[in-house]
């Protein structure tokens, strides 16, 4: 057997980092910076005003109440206007330049703290100081000053500075297009009744899920029988297409498992027994260079091999810094019982905080590798380490999925 440290180790150094590309900003989110990205130009680029309201020079408005003629209004988006005079005030809209010229405004008051004085004059209620309510130039960001540095993850925020800053493209690491095979001749994806021994293909959807919750580009390749011709054609196919293929079923010991002979034949692949319950067997390699995540049929494992192994190679490849979820102690409300069998077991629990603050876990249900609800219902794994498990109110580290 392999430890799980070992076993990722080997797979991390076989997936490097996907070819950078500049992508429109629609077409960035999720996606990590290649390189520093740096601002063309100021946010803001001009003086504005913060408020509706009149723009005025504050030394104007000492011994408020004070009465100013209106001599003109700035709109967002107008050219530069009228200027203020002395005793002058320019009725301002949010985001419209401040009156500048021989006598520049200072201040804004807000329209709120005036009252009308008669055909155009206002009358200003408070004293007003320099610099009210007015938006200074480069006050977000500098021309030249370094937004994001490399290996950022773009979300909705950064995509906004960006568009801040003119780019209509960015340097980025692209999502992995991953393509999903399932191998068995038991599986079918049809309404119909399940014919006897038949069963439903629960792992194509759920892997397809797991990939698009990870970021990544899923890539349908459909579901093959335990025939070898099939599954070269599926491979084939996922090589042309695809980063990266995830295969499930057909890895472990059993006489039809023709993935282990297409795969050993078309690529270069290690056969492991992972020391590591469910999910113990693994096959990992390369074919004409695409890795290729031979995960295990049971439906469990499947999902925690993703989890263990091809999410954060995945990650690595989208050039992601953070490979692995979060990992927090909880505390345990029942016993979580093992028997001591050489592994690492990833039992799936609840976890939710309570009123101490702390992290708290229960069983989500039974723990066979066959039992995908129990499964879709936990939150976390928590990690047993070889041994006999622990007991109410113990300590236990838990992996986060959510
Ligand atoms: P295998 O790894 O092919 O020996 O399959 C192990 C177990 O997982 C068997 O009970 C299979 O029927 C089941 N299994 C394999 N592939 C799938 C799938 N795509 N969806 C649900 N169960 C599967
Ligand atoms: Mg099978």
């Amino acid at each position: 057997m392999i430890s799980v440290e070992d076993a990722r180790a080997v797979i991390l150094a076989a997936c490097p980092v996907l070819t950078r590309r500049a992508l429109s900003l629609g077409d960035a989110l999720g996606c990590v910076t290649a390189g520093s990205v740096v601002a063309g130009h100021d946010v803001p680029s001009f003086a504005n005003s913060a408020m509706d309201g009149f723009a005025v020079r504050a030394a104007d408005t000492a011994g408020a109440p004070v009465t100013l003629d209106v001599v003109g209004t700035a709109a967002a988006g107008a050219p530069p206007g009228v200027e203020v005079g002395p005793g002058q005030a320019v009725r301002i809209m949010t985001g419209a330049i401040l009156p500048a010229g021989a006598f520049p405004a200072d201040a804004i008051v807000m329209v709120e703290r005036t009252a009308p004085a008669g055909a155009g004059r206002v009358s200003i209620e408070a004293a007003a100081s320099a610099g009210d309510h007015v938006r200074h130039p480069g006050e977000d960001i500098r021309a030249g000053q370094t937004l994001f540095e490399p290996g950022t993850e773009l979300g909705p925020g950064h995509l906004g500075v960006l568009a801040s800053v003119g780019a209509a493209t960015v340097d980025v690491v692209p999502k992995a297009r991953v393509g999903v095979l399932s191998t068995g001749d038991e599986l079918t994806s049809a309404p119909d009744d399940l014919r006897p021994g038949q069963i439903r293909d629960s792992n194509r959807p759920m892997l397809l899920a797991l990939l698009a919750k990870a970021g990544c580009l899923p890539v349908d390749l459909g579901s093959a029988p335990d025939d070898e011709a099939a599954i070269t054609a599926a491979i084939e196919r996922g090589v042309a297409e695809c980063d990266a293929i995830l295969t499930s079923g057909g890895v472990s010991v059993g006489d039809f498992d023709y993935v282990k002979v297409v795969l050993d034949r078309l690529g270069d692949m290690h056969w492991w027994q992972v020391a590591v319950k469910p999910a113990k067997p693994l096959a990992f390699g390369t074919v004409a260079g695409t890795p290729v995540f031979g995960l295990p049929g049971n439906p469990v494992s499947s999902m925690v091999s993703f989890e263990l192994f091809a999410r954060p190679a995945l990650r690595q490849m989208m050039g992601h810094r953070e490979l692995f979820r979060p990992q927090l102690p909880a505390v345990t409300d029942e016993p979580l019982r093992r028997h001591p069998d050489g592994k690492v077991h990833f039992v799936r629990v609840v976890a939710t905080t309570d009123d101490d603050g702390r992290l708290h876990v229960r069983s989500s249900g039974g723990q066979g590798s066959h039992l995908l609800r129990a499964m879709a219902l936990a939150n976390a794994l928590a990690v047993l380490p070889d041994g006999a498990g622990v007991d109410a109110n113990a300590t236990v580290k838990v992996m986060l999925l959510t």
